[in-house]
């Protein structure tokens, strides 16, 4: 089993849906309401623990009930939480999501989601002996994705970062991850200077674009290769892309050559988008394989 170590965040995603978005000053009636699981760092956790991971997670709770209800997910997805430190007098990050006329508008609290600081990895250190894939994405602090970079750097433990939600990055983090995953907004917002085939071109087999239905575009140091994704019926695409993450971080880790990985988490990402919510539609590793 592949040792994979997701330093990220675990929030609670509260879902309102609506026929109508309630403008400033209005009330709205609301159809229905869930609380699910949620946090990018979360679902590309629980996405790889079922596709066959060892998976432990590095992040942070409060000391309210969504704790209680993140931390029963993670276990009952048999993600390691001992290394995930509730904070004392703080709220567990949440998503505040209306899902109104076909789009949704969402507000997102930090809260102990910002506690996951350079010093918190440093206590945690011991998390990372024996990793063979660390993950990471940016809703936490921007210190902490470079730090994580250098300690991967350190350690020669491949890093896959997922440069989600979409904001520039130093250098010196690019240099230091082993494969980034952005989409195609994410991708302009990285590389403002670069088209989309020179930023490939720039990181041969360690920029991998990935374009919702279209597949995934990298280059192999000769050749340009789209991966095309496979075609289903999409029901709800959130998670999509925490779910081919977390695929792709399985398959790399198990030793898997670059392509087959692509073709691996295009196929598992494109099973997560036909069920509903993020976590919900993450398939298991024998559904994906039965398929591939
Ligand atoms: P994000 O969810 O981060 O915006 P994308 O929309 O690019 O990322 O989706 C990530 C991956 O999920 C794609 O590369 C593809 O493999 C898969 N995917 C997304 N949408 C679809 C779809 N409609 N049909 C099949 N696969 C999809």
């Amino acid at each position: 089993m592949a040792k994979i170590i997701v330093v990220g965040s675990a929030s609670i995603d509260l879902v309102v849906t609506s026929s109508k978005r309630p403008g400033a000053g209005e009330t709205v009636l609301g159809d229905s309401f869930k609380t699910v699981p949620g946090g990018k760092g979360a679902n590309q956790a629980v996405a790889a623990a079922r596709l066959g991971a060892n998976v432990t997670m590095v992040g942070r709770v409060g000391d309210d009930h969504y704790a209680d209800i993140i931390l029963n997910n993670f276990k009952n997805n048999h993600v390691s939480i001992d290394y995930v430190e509730p904070v004392t007098h703080m709220e567990s990050g949440t998503a505040h999501i209306v899902l109104a006329e076909g789009d949704n508008s969402i507000v997102v609290v930090k809260a102990a989601n910002h506690e996951v600081t350079p010093a918190y990895i440093d206590q945690s250190l011991a998390a990372f002996d024996d990793a063979d894939m660390v993950m990471i994405q940016q809703e936490i602090p921007e210190e902490t994705v470079m730090h994580v970079g250098r300690l991967c750097k350190e350690r020669g433990i491949p890093l896959l970062l997922n440069p989600a939600p979409a904001r520039p990055l130093p250098q010196e983090v690019i240099d230091n991850a082993a494969y980034i995953t952005p989409n195609e907004h994410e991708a302009a917002i990285l590389f403002p200077d670069l088209n989309v085939a020179e930023a490939l071109r720039q990181y041969p087999n360690k920029l991998f674009i990935t374009e919702g239905s279209r597949g995934v575009r990298y280059f192999d140091g000769n050749d340009e290769v789209l991966v095309p994704s496979y075609k289903v019926e999409a029901v709800d695409t959130t998670g999509a892309g925490d779910t081919f993450n977390a695929a792709f971080a399985v398959a790399l880790a198990e030793g898997k050559p670059v392509y087959d990985s692509v073709r691996f988490a295009n196929r598992a990402a494109s099973l997560s988008v036909t069920k509903f919510g993020a976590q919900g539609g993450m398939p298991y590793r024998e559904e994906v394989e039965a398929q591939l």
